[in-house]
């Protein structure tokens, strides 16, 4: 189902191994601490989407948190020899046809060795996130704990990073489903919106306070310590092109409230329409269903 392929110094174009055997030392700092940064993408057809936007990010993270990693072109390498292993093997005919998950993870590597361990896997898409671009998502708000000011004055919570410590996130989306939810949408201190476990968040307005016709497209501004989202970003270019209003919050809990539609977006879910928060029905079915396939339609062109 899953190929494997470390990125290896003596392996320029990387070292397929068995995913179903242990490949991992027990002491790698990846393991015992989540000390490692991960990017997960879309590919189709054997293509990855948005791949430069997906290793700038992760050069990012890694200087956010010190950690040497390798360089851009043995990554590519190493996704080249995965997505060939992939095609060529039987999980092609599992999950959503032609798609497939890249991710690439790097880790601090195992204690006192000064060396990092890299990999990248090729899995198949999960069919639960076609069902939910379908179907739309009931959202909680929940509180991540954090003023939105944290990510300048405490560098060292590597907000923004994408870290291999998704536990916390883990554990929101575990108890939005205990409570008959399917996602969350995190919280400042200061009660601000951030953005989801997995995803960044978008709203949309169709007209003005006074009624006026508007396209209007906002997400929470980056200063808040979320991850920039590279699939928000394809969005926002292609939006712009289209006639688009483009704005960066801060956004209120009662702005997605109010607002025509909200989605959650991603790499790999793209986007999924909310229909409630908190139990409360954003804007109507119409309105979500003809959005999302007008930003869906966007979206296509520019992945
Ligand atoms: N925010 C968080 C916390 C994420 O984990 C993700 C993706 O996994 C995103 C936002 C969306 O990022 P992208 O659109 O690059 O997949």
């Amino acid at each position: 189902m899953t190929v494997l392929v470390f990125l290896d110094p003596a392996h320029p174009h990387g070292r397929l191994a068995d995913p179903a055997q242990p490949s991992i030392l027990a002491t790698d700092q990846g393991v015992t601490r989540g000390d490692g940064i991960f990017e997960s993408m879309l590919a189709v057809d054997g293509a990855t989407r948005k791949i430069q936007a997906h290793l700038d990010r992760l050069a990012t993270s890694a200087r956010t948190m010190d950690l040497e990693i390798p360089a851009a072109e043995l990554w590519q390498a190493a996704i080249t020899t995965a997505l060939t292993a992939y095609s060529v093997s039987d999980a092609a005919a599992t999950g959503e046809p032609g798609q497939c998950v890249v991710k690439l993870v790097v880790t601090r590597g195992p204690e006192g060795a000064n060396s990092p361990t890299a990999w990248v896997t090729v899995s198949p898409v999960s069919l639960a996130l076609a069902a939910q671009r379908a179907k739309g998502l009931d959202v909680l708000l929940l509180e991540r704990g954090y003023d939105s000011d944290i990510s300048a004055r405490a560098p060292w919570l590597l907000m923004g990073a994408k870290t291999l410590s998704y536990a916390v996130n883990m554990a929101a989306l575990r108890h939005a489903h205990s409570q008959g939810a399917d996602d969350v949408i995190f919280t400042s201190g200061d009660q601000l919106v951030l953005e989801g476990p997995t995803s960044s968040v978008l709203l949309a307005h169709i007209s003005d306070d006074s009624g006026v016709p508007v396209k209007r497209l906002i997400t929470p501004h980056l200063d808040t310590g979320i991850l920039p989202g590279t699939t928000q970003g394809a969005l926002f270019a292609a939006a712009k092109a289209a006639g688009w209003e483009l704005g960066y919050g801060p956004v209120t809990p009662a702005d997605l409230l109010d607002a025509d539609a909200v989605w959650l977006i991603s790499s790999l879910r793209l986007l999924a329409p909310v229909n409630t928060i908190d139990g409360q029905e954003i804007g109507t079915p119409e309105i979500r269903s003809e959005l999302t396939a007008e930003l869906s339609g966007l979206l296509a062109q520019t992945l």
